[in-house]
């Protein structure tokens, strides 16, 4: 069979074509010989037919070496016939066999004298054989017993043979032939006339090598019978690599092709788990120890993730460390995870029966993303040591008990004057599969810590067409420092939904972007550490109107319930006059509650001061009263330790003041005086009235009794016993009482350490309202002195209140600075033993009061404040109330004094507090006035200079983002001093 055909591929799969690309460059052949003449030097002794045909002879090839060829050249006669066979050639296993033929001819063109016989081509011809059976005659020298492999034509024919019979152009023809199935064969070259020289013979098979490829070994292999033939080789996969086929056939082969090339892979193998590539695919090595390989295949060994360790080599997962886990539904590569650390920041709010629990995930998520939380639920007994128990199904948890995604859970249903413990346990996928216990954050809560109590009215500081500025007592049962407030409005004619709410520090706020000539609902609500109280009830305020109506009208009873107020006001006594105009105050207050606003109302008013007496104080039956002891004297009798006990009710311990027989009527209704006030007064640090008793004799005032008795005395007595925080706590008291007061429109006047009483509690109750010290005269008393029958305590009164009695809230805020010199000096007598007159020109010339020994600096600065010449300059309570919060809320603020502070201490101070000269620059300025948190929004804005701070407006403040009220209303006091500083302006009130 001819197999000269050029090569031509075999159809493959897709998938092998690829194989067989990669193959044909990677794998060399091997050729084995069967027989080679090269470099023969004896005798090789083919033989020849007819024997004067071929012959063997030795020639010298170009490099001078000897060789053996055949050569014929018997071309004078025509029809030649000549024959040279081999030896008998072993197959040795060879399907497929070549043939390269070194030979040169003669050119007939140069021989003209046998053109017509001569030839340059012989042909090949083989014979197959199991046994060595040739002679002389057989096989016979015809092609009967031949098979022809090929005519062989020289590409190369020469006309000249050199002195030494070197060939000079030499053929090399290789042509092949198969398939070969007997012992062996023999190979004869017929020459029909041609004049040549068979240089060398080489007769060779083509086979695969043995190879690894793909992590399998695969045999060496015979080439095929034919040319196009592939021999398909198995393969065995090496040590640690498995058959990972890719085509779905099993096995994974090779195949060698008819030139001796692998090609044609089918299957393959891959390392095993465990195990990775090394050299080039020849082998499979285990992972090195903390390195890991899932799964059978081609990728390198990985190192082990987070928390996991591989402690042999060839791992095929890494294996989770102590304490870390892989949940079910992790892969067997993911990292390995912890369980949650505790929830952090865990808080409530206790909003009615309900307490709403908030909290921060954890610090530590255990590496993990997925986080929940449980909620456990625990009543405890209050004292004794019992243990706690489970709460039971009544309780309610919104959006549930466990499994939260939130971090935060309303628990309602709650009883009430019961101690909770909550517990909120982080958990994720993995808690389940760890032996250690949740995580969790604990808070106990005590549904009988109460949010403070609700806010009793509001009313209007001012407002304008588009605000409200509004402010409102504390609530009479804080039940705890007040956080802070929250306002929630809402236009009347809208739907509530539509409400909205702003947050402020203090009881005022100011309300932004209302409508002109609208009608807005307003509730107000405190809030403590324990949560918010109950919003007040609704009271309505209106804007102005768009034009020139400045004043909304009254409906007709409140205007009566007004007009009757104003006209006791303006029978005040003694310069009492209101501040600012009354009418400017009375705005449209219809709450849920009546009149939204309260104002104290002076009983000298009253034509019939028994008609006041009757309207504010309770008549109390002198039975109910058990006189005890007589503690002091009063101005118009003796002040006795008592009880009271009303049928039916608890026993009160009080005081009771008695008006000493032989009054004149005057004097009777001055005494009661005090008390047709005080009766106006419900607030916690306000003494708090009882009763009278006028339907017998002796007339007596009772009121709630004051252990401690009167501030001064006590804290003489007490001197250097009480921490800072103390004292403050104690002038916080005074301050609510007298912002109280002052939000009443009381003007107390004669506000002193004297006159605020002290019970068991360190609790300061402002009290002594009656009238009559300012309009005797008593020469025995030399706190109270001056002309006009108008008696004045000089010490305690602010300059203008001493030069014209313009006694206002802001002459109160005055004293009120003088009683916190008190309470931090110990009840020192202020000015000590300076006369009236140097006090009253040392005050003229500027100079103030010095710190205390030990008096932290911002109550001195505070003091200094209340101490402002300008009246309109110094604090409202309120803010005198919000500044002693914050040092009670961040006490450090109180640890500087006198020693280290920058201010100057010296027995009497220029008062300028902040002390422009002394300032250099706008964040010295804002330290000054506390405001240092705000110098970024000045420097932002590039408020820089003084010159251009003093050009600033409250819509200035409220764009550079400041908008609290009470931080508004200190710069913008600030501003002003500022102004008269730099001699722009005169102060006026802001
Ligand atoms: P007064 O007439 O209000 O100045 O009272 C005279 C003195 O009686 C005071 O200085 C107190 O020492 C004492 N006193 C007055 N009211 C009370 C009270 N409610 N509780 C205890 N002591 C009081």
């Amino acid at each position: 069979m001819d197999s000269n055909a050029d090569i031509s591929a075999r159809r493959v799969s897709g998938m092998d074509w690829l194989w067989m690309v990669c193959f044909f460059h990677l794998v060399t052949s091997l050729e084995e010989i069967l027989l080679d003449t090269t470099g023969e030097t004896s005798e090789i002794g083919w033989t020849s037919h007819p024997p004067d045909g071929w012959e063997e002879v030795s020639v010298r090839d170009d490099k001078e070496r000897q060789i053996r060829t055949f050569q014929v050249c018997n071309m004078d006669e025509p029809g030649q016939n000549n024959w040279l066979r081999t030896h008998f050639i072993e197959r040795r296993g060879a399907h497929r066999v070549h043939v390269r033929l070194h030979f040169s001819v003669r050119d007939c063109a140069s021989m003209r004298t046998v053109a017509s016989t001569c030839k340059e081509t012989f042909t090949l011809y083989y014979h197959q054989s199991n046994v060595d059976i040739a002679s002389q005659e057989l096989p016979e020298w015809h092609e009967g017993p031949w098979t022809k492999v090929d005519t062989i034509a020289a590409d190369e024919s020469f006309s000249q043979v050199d002195r030494t019979g070197k060939v000079v152009r030499m053929n090399v023809k290789v042509r092949s032939f198969g398939p070969l199935t007997k012992h062996g064969f023999y190979l004869a070259f017929q020459d029909s006339g041609a004049c040549m020289s068979l240089v060398a013979v080489q007769v060779f098979f083509y086979k695969c090598p043995a190879v690894v490829k793909g992590f399998a070994s695969f045999p060496e292999t015979f080439a095929g019978g034919e040319k196009t033939s592939l021999v398909e080789s198995p393969g065995t996969c090496v040590a640690n690599a498995e058959e990972a086929s890719t085509t779905g056939s099993s096995g994974v082969r090779l195949h060698c092709n008819g030139e001796g090339e692998w090609m044609v892979a089918t299957g393959r193998c891959s390392c095993k788990a465990g195990y990775q590539s090394v050299d080039n695919e020849q082998a499979c090595q285990a992972c090195p120890i903390g390195s890991f390989k899932a799964s059978v295949g081609d990728d390198p060994c990985l190192l082990c993730p987070a928390h996991s360790h591989a402690p042999l080599p060839g791992s095929t997962e890494c294996v989770c460390q102590n304490h870390y886990y892989r949940s079910a539904s992790d892969n067997s590569d993911a990292p390995c995870t912890g369980i949650p650390s505790a929830p952090r920041d865990l808080s409530y709010e206790i909003v009615g029966s309900s307490v709403l629990l908030t909290w921060r995930l954890p610090k530590d998520l255990g590496g993990r993303k997925d986080v929940f939380f449980n909620v456990i639920c625990k009543e405890c007994p209050t004292r004794s040591a019992g243990t706690c128990v489970r709460c039971g199904d009544n309780v309610q948890f919104e959006p549930r008990q466990v499994g939260l995604t939130e971090s935060r859970v309303q628990v309602s249903n709650l009883l009430a004057r019961v101690q909770y413990t909550f517990e909120i346990q982080a958990v994720n996928l993995v808690t389940e599969l760890s032996s250690e216990a949740p995580q969790y954050a604990t808070i106990n809560v005590s549904t009988s810590q109460s949010v403070p109590s609700s806010i009793p009215m509001m009313h209007q500081v001012s407002r304008a067409t588009s605000s409200i500025t509004l402010s409102w007592p504390q609530p009479d049962q804080p039940n705890g420092v007040i956080l802070d407030y929250q306002l929630r409005y809402f236009d009347k004619a809208e739907d509530e939904d539509n409400s909205f709410t702003l947050t402020s520090e203090t009881n005022m706020a100011t309300v932004l972007n209302l409508s002109p000539g609208k009608i807005y609902v307003f509730q107000v609500r405190a809030r403590t550490a324990v949560g918010y109280g109950p919003y007040s009830g609704k009271m309505y305020f209106q804007t102005l109107m768009g034009g020139n109506r400045k004043q909304a009208r009254l409906p007709r009873d409140l205007q009566g319930r007004l007009l009757h107020v104003l006209t006791f006001l303006s029978f005040m006594s003694c310069s009492k006059r209101q501040e600012t105009p009354y009418t400017d105050r009375l705005q449209q207050y219809i709450s849920t509650r009546g009149l939204g606003v309260k104002y104290y109302i002076d009983p000298s008013t009253y034509e019939d001061p028994n008609e006041a007496i009757r309207e504010f104080a309770k008549e109390i039956d002198v039975s109910f009263i058990k006189i005890e002891e007589v503690i002091g004297s009063g101005e118009f009798g003796e002040v006795c330790f008592g009880r009271l006990k009303h049928p039916g009710k608890r026993e009160y311990t009080v005081a009771i003041k008695t008006l000493k027989s032989g009054y004149t009527d005057e004097q009777r209704r001055e005494f009661l005086s005090e008390a047709s006030i005080m009766g106006q007064f419900e607030h916690p640090n306000v003494i708090h009235l009882e009763g009278v008793v006028t339907k017998s004799r002796p007339v007596m005032i009772v009121t709630e009794f004051m252990e401690n008795g009167s501030l001064d005395s006590f804290l003489r007595q007490k001197e250097g016993q009480f921490s800072v925080l103390q004292l403050v706590g104690m002038l916080r008291g005074i301050a609510a009482g007298m912002r109280y007061l002052s939000d009443m429109n009381y003007v107390h006047r004669d506000l002193a350490a004297r006159n605020i009483l002290v019970n068991s509690n360190l609790v300061c109750k402002v009290s002594d309202f009656g009238l009559s010290r300012f309009l005797e005269d008593d020469a025995s008393n030399p706190t109270y002195t001056g002309a006009l029958g108008c008696k004045i305590p000089i010490r305690w009164t602010a300059p203008e209140a001493v030069q014209y009695r313009k006694f206002t809230s802001s002459s109160d805020v005055w004293s009120y600075g003088i009683v916190m010199w008190e309470v931090m000096s110990y009840g020192e007598r202020p000015y000590w033993d300076m006369s009236n007159q140097d006090v009253i020109n040392a005050i003229d010339q500027d100079y103030r009061l010095p710190p205390p020994p030990d008096c932290p600096t911002v109550l001195h600065l505070l003091m200094l404040d209340c101490w402002q010449k300008e009246r309109v300059q110094r604090p409202k309570f309120e803010q005198i109330v919000s500044a002693l919060d914050k040092m009670i809320r961040k006490p450090s603020a109180l640890k500087a004094t006198g020693t280290g502070s920058s201010r100057p201490s010296q027995p009497l101070l220029s008062n300028s507090p902040p002390d422009f000269p002394s300032l250099s620059n706008a964040h010295e300025w804002l330290d000054a006035i506390k405001m240092g948190r705000y110098k970024e929004n000045f420097d932002q804005a590039g408020l820089i200079t003084f010159e251009i701070i003093s050009r600033m407006t409250l819509e200035d403040l409220q764009r550079i983002g400041i908008t609290l009220v009470g931080h508004q209303k200190r710069i913008l006091n600030s501003i002003q001093l500022m102004k008269v500083h730099l001699n722009q302006l005169e102060p006026v009130e802001v």
